[in-house]
């Protein structure tokens, strides 16, 4: 299940952060890793890649271990083992992604030998800016955190526009949905959810951009006017990410006499 959070204007081609959870990675095992998932995961975040978008990474770790379920242990002490979880998932995942063509960075918020790098946005955005995709490995940090909480963080510090989830379920519920069958979809949260074989295919196209612009200039007795008005329509890379902008300019001046010229500028524009 994919759920995608746009808030895209691609001006540009845009930083997007995928989440993955633990249990996307084990295919119908639900524990540990199941290449053939993992693989077919690599080959569409690379169609991604390729069309120039950045991309960091989160990956749960409730394939191996969620801190909830250690119930022998204290809290903290559970979710350490939890955050150790993501980041043997981000090493794997990074691996395969490796295997075909993406270069990854491994951050994480904490020190982990020569295993990872120690996350800082500078560092995160060095790495965007080398063409890699990033991963964030050992969520924020803390116990009593999820990786959900960490890929919006994530999202804000190094201003990605977009969170893709890729869940195994498909919203907020009134309760659980794996005990209770009739459990029903709490309320619309403004989110664009998918169910797709290849998410890549449901969530993303091939982007095309229309522009048009006319334009207009005279001069007469003193007065010098331009005028244009234009129409931009940007089709998005992201599904429902579309993108209209109308813009106006209107510049004139005026000589009166010889030490008095009137100047006037006028702009609109209006994106839907
Ligand atoms: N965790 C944590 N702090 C964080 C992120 C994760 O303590 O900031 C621990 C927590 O124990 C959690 C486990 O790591 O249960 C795995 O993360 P998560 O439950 O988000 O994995 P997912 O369900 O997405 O596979």
């Amino acid at each position: 299940m994919l759920k995608a959070y746009s808030r895209m204007s691609i001006e540009n081609k845009g930083r997007v952060l995928l989440k993955l959870s633990g249990e996307a990675l084990a295919g119908d095992k639900k524990t540990g890793f199941d290449a053939k998932t993992v693989l077919r995961v690599a080959r569409e975040v690379k169609k991604l890649k390729d069309l120039g978008v950045e991309i960091g990474v989160v990956i749960g770790g409730g394939n191996f271990w969620r801190g909830r379920t250690g119930e022998e242990l204290t809290r903290s002490k559970a979710d350490q083992i939890g955050m150790m979880a993501t980041i043997m998932n981000c090493i794997y995942v990074s691996e395969i992604f490796r295997s075909v063509g993406m270069k990854t960075a491994i951050l994480t918020p904490f020190e982990c030998g020569s295993f990872t790098k120690l996350f800082s946005k500078d560092r995160a955005n060095k790495y965007f800016e080398k063409g890699m995709v990033v991963f964030f490995a050992g969520g924020t940090g803390h116990p009593y955190f999820s990786t959900d909480t960490g890929v919006v963080l994530r999202a804000i510090e190094v201003e990605a526009e977009v969170i893709l989830l890729a869940k195994s379920i498909d919203g907020v519920y009134d309760s659980d949905p794996k005990l209770n069958p009739n459990a029903k979809l709490g309320y619309d949260d403004g989110v664009y959810y998918y169910t797709p074989d290849s998410w890549y295919d449901e969530a993303f196209h091939n982007s095309f951009r229309q522009a048009y612009n006319l334009s207009t200039s005279g001069s007469k007795s003193g007065l010098n006017y331009y005028a244009s008005a234009g129409y931009l329509k940007d089709a998005g890379i992201i599904n429902n990410s579309d993108y209209q902008r109308y813009t106006a300019r209107l510049n004139a001046d005026y000589q009166a006499k010889n030490w008095l010229k009137f100047v006037a500028s006028m702009s609109y524009s209006h994106s839907i």
